[in-house]
């Protein structure tokens, strides 16, 4: 539980009027195909970011946040505009900006999701602040809305341009369940992901490495994806099939062909994975993490020697499989494994690391859990 109440107090002085609190999140499967309308297969870890909120009677926004050394930031409401620069306290202004609040805020900001460990903190971060505002100004968005608001405000006003997975998981995410997402209209189904009860658990490997060729890397694969449908004449990669894929070959260039083919043989996975929990086939569900894997290091190219040394000690250690996960080129790598072989997996893969001279990876574990929600109302 979170002294987040009392942390307001110390800094603002009064107490809040609304505690709201969302998840960062882990994906099992599903990839880079957000942006292409695809489906994706995430779940909402334990870990939470919480919001404390209170309206003012002024047009100032002061926040503060348990992770920034609760060092208040204070904004004129006229200057929450896309051309605002700052540092951390974009992602709660991008909240206030995209939901169109028109009045003073005291902010304050808690939580324990890793912050840049490809956990999705600044979703978190984003939809705690989204869900406490919808509340505090009875605003009635739904759930879809909330997460194409949260990612508008990412997109436009941080700068960042992410998908609409990691909101939307934030939000919607059920205890128990990994959430079945369609990134084109944003239609969810849970899916029955109990780990625990089957013996195994889900390791996360934070590698602590992070390649500074992200943002252009990110840009260059979302281009390959744009260029591809305009040059076969389809609106998203969700229309094209393998088969067409491959009669289109020579209208593309090898690099789109292959991210391409990452991006269509994903989405199909993702499918299959759901089947395979479905069928509590978690063998199946670890070889279809394992052929993500090779496919987002092979084709879309966006692993990096941390994460396949991760991948690897993780399977030679027994993982049922294993794969990158985030946007890549560093951030966290996900295993599903025995739970009885949890200390053996770590030590193998931290072994791995020394070998490799890399930094110390760090490690969590995560059972499937609930989404955004309120907290605490005055
Ligand atoms: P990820 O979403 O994978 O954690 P990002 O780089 O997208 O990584 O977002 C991390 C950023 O979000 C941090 O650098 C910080 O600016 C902001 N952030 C997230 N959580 C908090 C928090 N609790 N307090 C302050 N800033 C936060
Ligand atoms: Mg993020």
């Amino acid at each position: 539980m979170t002294l987040i109440d009392k942390t307001f107090v110390e800094v603002f002085g009064q107490t809040p009027s609304v505690i709201a609190a969302a998840p960062g999140r882990v994906n099992l499967i599903g990839e880079h195909i957000d942006y292409s309308d695809g489906f994706v297969l995430p779940f909402a870890i334990s870990d939470r970011t919480y919001a404390a909120i209170r309206i003012r009677d002024d047009r100032k926004i002061r926040i503060a946040s348990v992770q920034r050394r609760h060092k208040i930031v204070e904004v004129n409401l006229d200057s929450v505009t896309p051309n605002y620069i700052g540092e951390w306290e974009r992602y709660p202004l991008s909240v206030v900006w995209a939901l169109e609040i028109a009045q003073g805020l005291d902010i304050m900001i808690d939580g324990n999701v890793p912050l840049g460990a490809g956990l999705s903190s600044s979703a978190a971060l984003e939809c705690s602040v989204a869900t406490a505002l919808n509340h505090l100004f009875s605003l009635g968005h739904s759930l879809e809305d909330l997460a194409r608001l949260t990612q508008k405000g990412e997109n436009d006003f941080v700068g960042v341009p992410c998908g609409i997975m990691d909101q939307s998981v934030s939000l919607m995410a059920h205890v128990g369940s990994a959430l079945l997402l369609d990134c084109r209209d944003l239609t969810t189904k849970n899916v029955d992901f109990d780990v625990a009860s089957h013996g195994l658990e889900l390791l996360i490997i934070d590698t602590q490495a992070h390649h500074s060729l992200t943002d252009g890397g990110y840009a260059e694969r979302r281009a390959s994806c744009e260029s591809t449908t305009r040059k076969i004449g389809i609106s998203t990669l969700r229309d094209l099939t393998l088969n067409q894929l491959h009669a289109s070959r020579d209208l593309l260039t090898e690099t789109e062909f292959i991210r391409v083919r990452h991006a269509v043989t994903e989405m199909s996975r993702v499918l299959q994975a759901v089947e395979a929990l479905e069928n509590k086939d978690f063998h199946l569900l670890g070889q279809l993490l394992n052929q993500s894997h090779a496919s987002l290091r092979d084709d879309y190219t966006v692993s990096c020697p941390e994460l396949n040394v991760a991948v690897e000690a993780a399977l030679s250690a027994g993982a049922l499989g294993a794969r990158m996960v985030g946007g890549g080129f560093g951030g966290s790598a996900i295993a599903l494994i025995e739970a009885r072989n949890t200390a053996d997996t770590i030590s193998s893969i931290e072994t791995a690391f020394v070998n490799s001279n890399f930094k110390a990876p760090r490690f969590f574990t995560s059972l499937p859990s609930q989404g955004a929600e309120i907290i605490m109302r005055a």
